[in-house]
């Protein structure tokens, strides 16, 4: 028995020689078709059907693609953007964590967003980004 699965192994390898497989892309959208598939067992709604059979025939579209560079590209593109999306939050979660000790403002020069201790009332600021300077109250 052991035998039947090596060769099973063996052979799903040579298969998958040269071919592109999983990436952090390819998991996304694995789990994204799990979750529209649970869904679309709920709704009946057709929309739904065709997009979770284009994200199946996508998914394995790149696991058996031979063109390395160019899924690497797409996995980088949505490595970037999903970087992108979660700065953006982190950057909200710190301003709400330390919202009862800093005062957050913008430059008034170039937009740039500064944060300064709560409570010394009106403090002259140095922008780091452009130098300029103002005052403002904390
Ligand atoms: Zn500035």
């Amino acid at each position: 028995m052991r035998n039947v699965f090596q060769r099973i192994g063996d052979g799903f390898r040579r298969f998958m020689t040269g071919r592109y497989g999983s990436d952090q892309l390819g998991l996304f959208l694995s789990m994204a078709l799990i979750v529209l598939l649970v869904l679309s067992m709920f709704l009946r709604f057709w929309p739904l059907q065709i997009l979770v059979w284009a994200l199946f025939f996508y998914l394995w579209f790149r696991m058996l693609s031979r063109n390395y560079t160019a899924r690497a590209r797409e996995n980088e593109r949505f490595l970037s953007l999903t970087g992108r999306i979660g700065r953006f939050f982190r950057v909200r979660r710190s301003r709400f964590d330390d919202r009862k000790t800093y005062t957050h403002f913008r430059c008034p020069g170039c937009g740039q967003e500064l944060r300064a201790p709560k409570g010394k009332g009106r403090i002259r600021v140095t922008c780091s980004k452009c130098g300029r300077q103002f005052e403002t109250k904390v």
